[in-house]
């Protein structure tokens, strides 16, 4: 067999499918450029590597379940004058996620919640960890339904798991939706069982003096947010939606207390 077949044979049989794929062309620019075999062979490693790492964040981007794909960079800090950019800065190094603390964004429908917390996971998702986003409604929705009998007699289901074993556990929009009380129950146990162990970023357009509504019962919301807020980081935006925005500049909305305003 001719050698060039058989490198690639080898780099198939080796599952460095990258380096197969661009063999030639190395060996190309190495003829031409003269180069050492050495810087030859990092080079054609290094494609490997670059390559894999795409691969690989690019599968923890899919089984993250993302309703978008927004990041930090295209999050405009100056719209909303309420977030401490330092703040965002320090959320942005992933400190708290290898602290295993929580991250939660307060504020009124529109203002970025859910823009925030998918650009965390895509931070954590490049750094290698593992992610996973849920509306806290489907969430619960799966757990009460798989876990109800399970719940009821006190066991700890396979399927709590799953939300479990992501590095980073996205809950958005806690409170729309008021809970019943195996509802509560079952985001007890799961805010118990990653308390300290794994992040969750939960986003809610309710302030914490409201959850004992949201659980129906003041009792486990107390123990819930004892848990969730223990060591966490809570980001309160406090302004416009950012929906409204350019409906605003096109004069489709009149802007807030016009009658009142003196100009
Ligand atoms: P919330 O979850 O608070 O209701 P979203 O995060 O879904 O709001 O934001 C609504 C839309 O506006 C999204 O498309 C989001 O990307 C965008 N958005 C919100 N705030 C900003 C901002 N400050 N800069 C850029 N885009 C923003
Ligand atoms: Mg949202």
């Amino acid at each position: 067999m001719p050698t060039l077949e058989r490198l690639h044979s080898h780099l198939q049989a080796l599952t460095l499918t990258e380096a197969d794929a661009v063999l030639e062309a190395h060996l190309e620019r190495a003829a031409q450029e003269q180069r050492p075999y050495a810087e030859f062979l990092d080079d054609l490693l290094q494609a490997e590597h670059d390559a894999r790492r795409v691969r690989r964040i690019s599968t923890r981007l899919n089984l993250a379940h993302l309703p978008y794909r927004k990041t930090l960079a295209q999050f405009d800090l100056a719209f909303q004058p309420s977030i401490d950019k330092r703040q965002i800065k320090d959320l942005q190094t992933l400190r708290f996620l290898h602290e295993a603390n929580n991250v939660i964004f307060l504020g009124p429908p529109g203002v970025g919640k859910t823009h925030l917390a998918v650009a965390l996971a895509i931070e954590a998702v490049e750094a290698g960890h593992s992610a996973y986003f849920v509306t806290a409604h489907d969430l619960v929705s799966d757990l009460v339904s798989d876990l109800g009998q399970a719940t009821r007699e006190g066991r700890l289901d396979r399927r709590l798991r799953v939300y479990l074993g992501p590095k980073l556990l996205i809950i958005d929009e806690m409170g729309y939706l008021p809970l019943d009380d195996l509802g509560a129950t079952v985001f007890f146990q799961l805010v118990s069982a990653r308390y300290e162990r794994g992040s969750i970023v939960l986003t809610s357009n309710k302030s914490y003096a409201d959850w004992g509504m949201v659980f129906g019962d003041p009792i486990i919301a107390t123990a819930i947010l004892d848990r969730l807020l223990h060591h966490s980081n809570t980001v309160n935006i406090r302004g416009e939606s950012y929906r409204l925005k350019d409906r605003k500049k096109a004069g489709l909305l009149a802007p807030p207390h016009k009658e009142t305003d003196p100009n």
